[in-house]
């Protein structure tokens, strides 16, 4: 009896989403070749201590594989480092790398990620500019930190923050410039953004609110930057971090469905039934519509299920998002959906430097955001999975753990 051709299953991307698409694709089909191209040079890594312990020199990059001590092979997946993949030919069913090879698949999983989003007046590649997205990205923001004095990070978002905290600990005088009227306007209420912000200053760092950039003049072995205001500083190095926008070319070139994203189904399926994708990179059916996350978990378990869809499983992607961010002491966690209508917010009042915050819509926990508070943390992530009824009142009340409000509803 003539044997079945073993399926090829190949993944685009070293980033989290791919790591896991190929590892839960393998295991999925043992008999499946699984191929993960990565256009990086090295073993995929974690991006998290990237903007912490990287910059401070507590670790390196190759401290954290996505696959853990052994890498990619350890899980039977072949990875091609430096192979950027620049053509996706659908009909013949083949990617092409910027070498010239092809490569044959029979379901292909993009997990291309995200790109950095480019401030005109501060380019990629001006000197003592930096933006933070790849381990050489970092390793030369570190090395340039070492003889730093004076370090603007424009931008009060979580990896501008990550960045500030890392240089206030190395001794740098540092300011953040932001735009908007308070840092972490994505994240956070008012309140802990305000929290956070006062602990940034406790440490030294200047944050500067509703500030525009106006003008960006180097000058010898500075950069002074001028606002609008007419205020001017002047940096050694200026750290950049105003966002990411999703790596959709490539997916777009190929005539895939994209708009703010690759454009999946809740199977992490194109429109094209042998493609699927994952990650940063997509946009995917939500409760309230299409979103595009921006976060370690959800790439690495989006990427997980299209791995496995892809190696032949019929699994729909179902997830409750959540972030995570260390500055200082200060452990922040965010878990849910941030309620798109009017929704009751409650605060938990808690001792120290602990907050737990949460928006309550329709009876349920929609979100929580909490400080140094994970263990409650989880438990508002089980409360939102099952869809728990609450009061306002109990989630407000220290007295009664969160864990007891789940058991409260068995
Ligand atoms: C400095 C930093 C700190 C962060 N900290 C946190 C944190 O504390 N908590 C949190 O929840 N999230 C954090 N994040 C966000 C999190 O890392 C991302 O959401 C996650 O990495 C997205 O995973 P991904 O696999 O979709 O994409 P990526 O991690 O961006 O990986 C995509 C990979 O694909 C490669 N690639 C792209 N195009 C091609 C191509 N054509 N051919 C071959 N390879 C290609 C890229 O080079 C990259 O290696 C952080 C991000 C950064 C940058």
């Amino acid at each position: 009896m003539a044997q079945a051709l073993s399926r090829n299953i190949v993944v685009v991307g070293g980033g989290p989403a791919g790591v896991f698409a190929a590892i839960e694709a393998k295991r999925t089909d043992p008999t499946a070749e699984v191929l993960l191209l990565s256009d990086e040079a090295c073993e995929p890594y974690e991006k998290p201590p990237l903007s912490k312990a990287v910059l401070t020199g507590k670790a390196l990059p190759e401290h954290a594989l996505i696959a853990g001590p052994g890498g990619a092979a350890k899980h039977d997946v072949v990875l091609e480092r430096t192979a950027l993949v620049t053509t996706i030919d659908r009909a013949s069913r083949t990617v092409v790398t910027v070498g010239g090879r092809h490569y044959p698949y029979d379901t292909l999983v993009l997990a291309t990620g995200s790109l950095v989003r480019e401030l005109p007046q501060l380019p990629l590649g001006m000197p003592r500019v930096h933006y933070l997205r790849t381990e050489a990205d970092a390793r030369a923001l570190a090395s340039a930190l070492r003889g730093c004095r004076r370090l603007v990070v424009v931008g009060g978002g979580l990896i501008g923050l990550e960045a500030a905290a890392s240089a206030s600990e190395l001794g740098i005088a540092t300011t953040v410039l932001e735009v908007a009227p308070r840092i972490l306007a994505r994240v956070c209420d008012q309140e802990t953004g305000a929290l956070i912000a006062a602990c940034h200053r406790r440490h030294g760092v200047d944050i500067r609110t509703g500030t525009v950039i106006a003008d960006v003049e180097p000058a010898g072995d500075s950069i002074i930057l001028s606002t609008a205001s007419g205020e001017t500083f002047a940096a050694d190095v200026i750290v950049v971090g105003t966002g990411v926008k999703p790596n959709d070319a490539l997916a777009a070139s190929a005539g895939l469905a994209t708009d703010n994203g690759i454009i999946v189904d809740e199977h992490c399926r194109t429109v094209d039934a042998a493609i699927f994708a994952a990650g940063d990179a997509v946009r995917f059916p939500a409760p309230h519509g299409l979103v595009r996350l921006e976060n370690w978990r959800h790439a690495l378990d989006q990427g997980a299920v299209a791995g496995r869809n892809a190696a032949g499983a019929s699994e729909p992607y179902r997830t409750v998002p959540s972030f995570w961010s260390e500055q200082y002491d200060l452990y922040i966690q965010g878990v849910g959906w941030p309620p798109q209508r009017p929704a009751q917010h409650v605060r938990r009042p808690l001792p120290g430097n602990s907050v737990l915050a949460f928006d309550v819509a329709e009876g349920m926990l929609a979100y929580a955001m909490g400080i140094n508070a994970q263990r409650e943390l989880a438990a508002a992530r089980r409360l939102i999975e099952r869809r728990i009824k609450v009061e306002a009142a109990a989630l407000a009340d220290p007295a009664r753990p969160l864990a007891s409000l789940l058991k409260a509803s068995v």
